[in-house]
């Protein structure tokens, strides 16, 4: 009590307008307490939850930022219920709606999901329960596109509102809004004229992931200036990120993943993240030869082939999923031990929320990233028609490159976040001492490298060089190889590492050719190579150092650092001290 009573003293010394969220002492209090256990059957508030449930039931809006899996539904399922009339959710997905819907079903609450496939007895209760405010459904799912198109619907939702029967409106992935997001749907621009039509409607937006640019982009389209933003905390504790760099040979990389399996994880369920369709088979092909259980995951598998993985992978039937980012929205697997990417992310949003689906009960888990240098011209001209696309690309990259920040600083600042620098615990390849930089001037191979690709140029249109190209010709193969010693001497894996950072310096740029059947990346110099062309310039550049440490490796993955919270009667979820993990070893220039 007395720990409380100081809670609140400082509270209102902070704030003296606003109520105080997180206490239980509104008009509803007990009533929410009551449906949370009876209702819903559950222990406890997560985080953020009773703070979004009293603000919203106080009619205020608002913005809840809450990772994937935190919780988000249950801050406007529950309030639905001790609301007069109906809760409007709109939702991007019909596939989610349905099965929210299920959901809902489970503990007893009717809702129901307007779309092409409802019933007419659904359309029928749903109109009831909306304009005579005598109906059992307290919950109307729909898509954007319904309230944008459909005359009828929005005539519904007139009367609704003049009887007083609209409590409230929802909208998940709320970033969606914002041309700032990476998932800008153009359809939920329509939901500004939600606040102007209803305007004592509540407006409760919910979201897993938003860079602060996407949440005040987010609050000005859909007019809600005064909304309050709850925010779980970005940083995850327990996860692991490292990042090592990809083997060059689809043999070699599954050997490394498959050590990792077998010495940290096993029978411990996974996901592997990979770029295409093709990738997921293959990977899941390898992994199966060597009795891991796993199968592939795209957008081409049909509905019922995805909820049938999905499940046998809940079940614990199958060990990983080799997934494409298809498989993402939905997920519920709290014991996910290790999110692997076999290729780098489109942006480091992206990274950080796939990755982020490892370790949901608390305890640590890996994610790893594999960075391979052909993998950013893949991902280069996939997001090129994307507004923001090569600039998050970038960042990406960068991400992944950096051998001197920690991973948890380098993901905060993207999302202009500070977290303690303490914070990560040696939770990170960097902080744990297993990656560390060298700095080595570069400036005579960045030449030679700015030379091939002009003289390469100058051959011709036939003879312009890829990356994958340009790295051969600096190894001192094909028709424009350097005679640059020291480039020829660097190794593939410097020279990579080279021209990425070439590109970022803009001393090269991508130049992208469309075929009718692909785009090609090309090499060019970009905007500031003619820097390199002044004398006294000099170029450094880190490289990596890799300390083949178990020790290092084994402290910072122990178990024991971490309290549980959540969910008691997991803990034999032990992340494995890792006896044989095969890393690639890196000495070639690591003098
Ligand atoms: P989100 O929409 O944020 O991704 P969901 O709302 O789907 O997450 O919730 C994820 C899971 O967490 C669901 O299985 C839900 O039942 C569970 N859950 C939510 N809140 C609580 C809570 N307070 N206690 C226990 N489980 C919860
Ligand atoms: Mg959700
Ligand atoms: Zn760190």
């Amino acid at each position: 009590i007395e720990r409380e009573l100081k809670q609140r003293q400082n509270f209102f010394l902070e704030s003296t307008s606003e109520p105080v969220w997180q206490f239980e002492d509104f008009p509803w209090s007990s009533e929410v307490r009551m449906k949370l256990i009876e209702v819903f059957k559950m222990k406890r508030f997560r985080p953020k939850q009773i703070e979004t449930i009293n603000a919203t039931l106080s009619n205020r809006d608002v913005i809840l930022i809450m990772s994937t899996g935190g919780g988000k539904s249950l801050c406007y399922q529950l309030p639905a219920l001790i609301s007069k009339g109906i809760t409007l959710v709109v939702s991007p997905l019909i596939s989610l709606m349905n099965d929210q819907v299920l959901g809902l079903k489970k503990f007893g609450i009717q809702a129901a999901a307007m779309n092409s496939e409802s019933s007419k007895e659904t359309i029928y209760s749903v109109k009831r329960a909306m304009e005579e405010g005598n109906g059992t459904i307290k919950l109307v799912y729909v898509t954007p596109e319904k309230i944008s198109k459909s005359k009828r619907f929005k005539a519904q939702l007139e009367k609704c509102y003049k009887c007083g029967n609209l409590s409230r409106i929802v909208i998940d992935e709320v970033h969606c809004a914002s041309q700032w997001g990476n998932d800008f749907r153009p359809d939920y621009k329509i939901l500004s004229i939600l606040k102007r039509q209803f305007p004592n409607t509540p407006i409760l937006g919910l979201t897993a992931t938003s860079t602060e640019k996407v949440t005040v982009d987010t609050k000005d389209i859909l007019n809600i200036p005064f909304a309050i933003v709850f925010r779980t905390p970005l940083n995850r504790p327990n996860l692991f990120y490292d990042v090592r760099i990809k083997p060059s040979s689809h043999k070699d990389l599954i050997e490394d993943i498959l050590n990792l399996i077998l010495n940290c994880f096993e029978k411990k369920p996974g996901i592997i993240y990979c770029f295409s369709r093709k990738d997921t088979e293959e990977v899941s092909k390898s992994l199966s030869e060597y009795g891991i259980k796993s199968a592939p995951y795209h957008a081409y598998l049909t509905t019922e082939s995805k909820t049938q993985v999905h499940n046998a992978w809940i079940e614990n039937k199958l060990q990983v999923i080799c997934a494409t980012v298809a498989f993402g929205m939905g997920i519920d697997k709290p014991d996910v031990r290790f999110v692997i990417h076999h290729s780098l992310s489109k942006s480091v949003e992206n990274y950080y929320q796939e990755s982020g689906r490892a370790g949901r009960d608390g305890l640590p888990a890996l994610c790893l990233l594999y960075f391979g240098f052909t993998d950013i011209f893949r991902q280069s001209s996939m997001v090129l028609t994307e507004r923001t696309g090569l600039d998050n690309l970038q960042r990406m990259v960068e991400y992944s490159q950096d051998l001197s920040g920690c991973r948890r600083n380098l993901i905060a600042s993207y999302f202009q976040e500070t977290w303690e620098s303490l914070s990560c615990n040696e939770m990170c390849d960097v902080c744990a001492g297993i990656t560390t930089a060298k700095i080595r001037d570069v400036t005579v191979p960045c030449r030679a490298l700015l030379h091939t690709v002009q003289s390469a140029e100058a051959k011709g249109e036939g003879n312009r060089l890829t990356g994958l190209k340009l790295v051969d010709c600096a190894a001192g193969r094909g028709k424009s190889k350097t005679d640059c010693e020291a480039l020829k001497n660097m190794g593939t894996e410097q020279v990579q590492r080279l021209i990425v950072h070439m590109l970022s310096k803009e001393y090269l740029r991508e130049d992208f050719h469309f075929t009718p059947y692909r785009t090609i990346s090309y090499i060019t110099p970009g905007p500031q190579s003619e820097l390199l062309a002044e004398t006294t310039v000099q170029l450094l550049m880190p490289t990596t150092r890799i300390k083949q440490n178990d020790d290092i490796y084994k402290r910072a993955l122990s178990p024991s650092k971490f309290i549980e919270t959540e969910t008691p009667g997991t803990s034999t979820n032990s992340f494995k001290r890792p006896t044989r993990v095969a890393r690639p070893v890196k000495t070639e220039h690591d003098e």
